[in-house]
């Protein structure tokens, strides 16, 4: 099979056989459940822009095991040029589509695996990159959605692995077979879980010895016997509910995250990626995280979406003139403009590794990742001071269809004489929906949490500055001379 449109994947998840729960309840149909049905759209864009003639050289690539062109989520980057293809993509697709559309961890892991499974072979002698490649070559071939499965419950977070009291807290093995493993536990926050064919599970904090029961990687199948979904909620999640449209704010699109149990799942050797190898955890950790705050480029596209709309909200309010407004739009469009600076930087400097994978520069994607958690919510407050507070005193559609009361909302809620009072709705309601709604999970609060908090970042920041490199700096220019001679 080659690249698939956005309908033949639709199609694709349809045969999947699901375990997903929303609201106690089992969902029989995923793909249409109305609360899940705009995350998978999301995901469906990634698939449909790479048939597009404008996009291809963003969108695709040429894979290094077939030589033939893929949908770049499912590429190992090969050189520079991958990288910074890659932040554009995100940039392109968050901006098409106002939200997560969740593809992203499956190929960043896809990428970790290539880098880190290579590592281990070296030292061991083991034949993890010769199925890795394998596997690769699977997901290529059928152009697969993966979720990249990392974070675990952790439980009592002062311990490790091997000290919880509850030793299912971080994914582990509970049966070693012949032909492969039983695991058990559970992974949290799972983007885009249900849109996935693939779940590829990896170790979530540095290990030792003692925790080498939990030191393991592997990929399944998304609807492997025994793997349950728990669908989170969202802010506002229920009005995908409703009859009518306009107070979803954006129409087609949204994310979704999930929690995912592992009831006692079989794992063929196959699928296995890493066995009890405890000290590559701590590379496979960090070599993912650092391409996965690559990926934070998707809240570029977003925070154009948002910036649209504040300056479309601006117009149908009749304020776009005032010196203020103005001045808000520039920063916004600032504070934009470096985050995307920290992505396509990151990606600009990156390297080389040993299996041939090109990876991001670590200290810049954590700078780029760190600026993420907190410029988007500067880019909200601007968008909401800019859009006013009708944004959250709307009435409802109902309302506004309403033969009764309609009127009034369409008489008293008219601004620019020139713009329908519906449109002007339509724009209020998406910056509620990016700012405290569904998409605000994947714009607000992800991009706190999301590829790690804060404080990772601020950690990785200060390993990899070379603080011996600025003091000797500064201290050639004033003439200290305290080198040992
Ligand atoms: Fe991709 Fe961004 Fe969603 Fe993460 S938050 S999966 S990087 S779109
Ligand atoms: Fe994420």
């Amino acid at each position: 099979m080659s690249m698939m449109t956005g309908k033949e994947y639709e199609k694709s998840l349809r045969k999947l056989h699901l375990k997903v729960y929303i609201f106690g309840e089992r969902v029989e149909n995923v793909v249409d459940n109305p609360i899940i049905r705009p995350s998978m759209n999301a995901v469906a864009w990634t698939y449909e822009l790479a048939h597009r003639p404008e996009y291809e050289d963003i969108m695709t690539a040429t894979s290094h095991i077939t030589g033939k062109k893929v949908n770049r989520f499912t590429h190992i980057h090969q050189n520079i040029q991958d990288l910074v293809k890659k932040s554009k993509m995100g940039r392109l697709l968050g901006r098409e589509t106002g939200c997560c559309f969740q593809r992203c961890v499956g190929m960043d892991t896809l990428n970790a695996l290539s880098i880190v499974t290579f590592n281990m072979d070296a030292k061991h002698h083991t034949e993890y990159y010769k199925r890795f490649l394998k596997y690769l070559e699977y997901v290529q071939e059928n152009d697969l959605t993966c979720d990249g499965a990392m974070t675990d419950p952790k439980g009592n977070r002062s311990l490790p692995p091997h000290k919880q009291p509850d030793p299912d807290q971080f994914v582990h093995v509970v049966e070693e077979r012949k032909d492969g493993i039983v695991v058990r536990g559970a992974k949290a926050h799972q983007t885009g879980a249900v849109n996935s064919h693939e779940l590829i599970v990896m170790p979530t904090i540095a290990m030792r010895e003692e925790d080498k029961e939990y030191a393991i990687s592997f990929a399944l199948p998304s609807d492997a016997e025994g793997i349950i979904y728990i669908m989170g909620r969202q802010s506002c999640d229920t009005r995908k509910l409703e009859e009518g449209t306009l107070d979803r704010g954006n129409q087609k699109f949204g994310g979704h995250e999930a929690l995912v149990i592992l009831d006692d799942v079989f794992v063929p050797w196959e699928r296995v990626f890493m066995y009890r190898e405890y000290e590559f955890v701590s590379q496979l950790v960090e070599i993912f995280a650092a391409y996965h705050r690559q990926s934070y480029a998707c809240k570029v596209g977003v925070g154009d979406v948002l910036i649209g709309a504040a300056q479309t909200a601006a117009e149908y309010n009749g304020v776009e003139r005032a010196s203020h407004i103005k001045d808000k739009i520039v920063e916004m469009n600032h504070l934009n403009e470096t985050l995307y600076c920290g992505c396509i930087a990151c990606a600009s400097e990156g390297h080389r590794e040993p299996s041939g994978t090109y990876a991001v520069n670590t200290l810049l994607a954590n700078v780029h990742k760190h600026n993420v958690t907190r410029f988007p919510s500067e880019l909200a407050r601007l968008a909401q001071d800019i859009a006013g507070g009708l944004m959250v005193t709307m009435p409802s559609e109902k309302d506004f269809r309403s033969p009764e009361v309609g009127k009034w909302m369409e008489k008293y809620f008219k601004a620019n004489e020139d713009v329908p009072t519906e449109n002007r709705l339509r724009i209020l309601r998406l910056i509620e929906n990016m700012t405290l709604g569904t998409a605000a999970v994947g714009y607000l609060t992800e991009s706190i949490h999301g590829a790690g908090s804060p404080q990772a970042q601020r950690i990785m920041i200060s390993r990899r500055i070379n603080m011996e490199e600025k003091k000797k700096a500064a201290k050639r220019l004033c003439g200290i001379d305290d080198e040992p001679k």
